[in-house]
């Protein structure tokens, strides 16, 4: 066994985790408040009283952060985003963007300024409805453009979420298909951060614990087990803590540039990159920590396999796109945290098996 070695845990000031506790909670967080409400198209399964509503279809976008971040501080004094990873993000980027007034281009990461935001986030209240992204623990939102055809970053300590509220309860009614992208997402965000360059002995253990529950749970939530939710909800909390305290790897550092510019929901992309990404870091380090995850998932192709999710040329990948995938990949904030630098002859690989 190594040293623990240093680190520090970036977090959600408070997390609170059961079933039943979105409704037994939310009404005292949000009682004498001024709320800009963000949910998706399917509006908020709890009753809240808001000033504002926001509705969000699909993956948020540039455009999407500037219409929520219209509404000015004192008109609305906290945020709180009920849905998906996407109307989670695009609750935590207008929590920033409120506060500090300007344009998202002005900060966002890669394709914008990336300045830094002076003044501290509103409040924001995160409470997921799928099990997949994290977001209601991690400091960052992914935004699209579609000028760009890319997918980057707003990131700033202060957006971690002041609540993260998981209630697994909340997640009961998600159809098939979102359970296996966004269950594959949650397993994925375990994965690369347990074998990153960053991995420290704190996310290891959220790991160790998490992606054993992933292996179990996943299949019987998506055949409509709904004793399996719980632990889904858990390991999905657990994939952001994981995510924002060691960072991902190649299999997000693709998903930010394909989610850019093909129709593909970012779970399935990580799902159907993440054996193969595995495979060649596995290759390409020989860490011992890949024995240690290959006993704990047992053959992962044949896992991501099961739950049907086309490849990538479903979406209109062809080979034909590789190498500006691949530029734009080794740009991604995601690929500096891969265990290994990758060479464009790998990272082609990975893609090709992809297709
Ligand atoms: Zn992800």
């Amino acid at each position: 066994m190594t040293g623990v070695g240093a680190f520090e845990l970036a977090t959600a000031s408070r997390i609170v985790f059961g079933e039943g506790k979105a409704r037994e909670a939310l009404p005292d967080l949000v009682r004498n408040r001024r709320v800009l409400l963000v949910t998706g198209t399917r509006g908020a399964p709890i009753a809240i009283e808001a000033a504002h509503h926001v509705r969000i279809a699909g993956e948020p976008t540039v455009d999407d952060a500037r219409r929520a971040a219209a509404f000015a501080f004192p008109d609305v004094e906290m945020v709180v985003a009920i849905g998906g990873g996407s109307a989670l993000d695009l609750g935590k980027a207008a929590a920033i963007l409120i506060a500090n007034g300007g344009d998202p281009l002005r900060h966002l990461e890669v394709i914008g300024d990336g300045r830094p935001f002076q003044q501290r986030s509103l409040p924001c209240v995160c409470v997921p409805t799928t099990a997949g992204t994290g977001s209601e623990v991690t400091r960052n939102a992914v935004l699209g453009s579609a000028t760009h055809g890319v997918k980057a970053s707003l990131r700033s300590p202060s957006m971690l979420p002041a609540v993260a509220l998981v209630d697994p309860e909340l997640t009961c009614d998600l159809p098939p298909a979102l359970t296996a992208s966004t269950g594959l997402d949650a397993l994925t965000q375990l994965v690369e951060p347990f074998v990153s360059s960053k991995a420290n002995a704190f996310v290891d253990a959220i790991c160790r614990d998490a992606i054993p529950r992933v292996i179990a749970a996943l299949p019987r939530a998506f055949a409509g087990d709904r004793t399996a939710r719980a632990d889904m909800a858990y390991a999905s909390l657990c994939g952001g803590l994981a995510l924002a305290n060691a960072g991902l790897g190649a299999a997000h550092g693709f998903a930010g540039p394909i989610g850019g510019r093909f129709p593909a929901p970012h779970g399935a992309i990580c799902a159907v990159l993440l054996p193969h990404v595995v495979a060649i870091n596995r290759a390409r380090t020989g860490d011992r920590k890949f024995e240690e995850l290959a006993a704990m998932t047992g053959d992962l192709a044949a896992f991501v396999a099961q739950f049907d999710l086309p490849p990538l040329s479903a979406y209109g990948l062809t080979s034909a796109d590789a190498p500006a995938l691949v530029a734009q990949a080794k740009q991604a904030s995601s690929m500096k945290a891969n265990p290994v630098t990758l060479s464009d002859a790998d990272l082609t690989e990975i893609l090709s098996r992809a297709l």
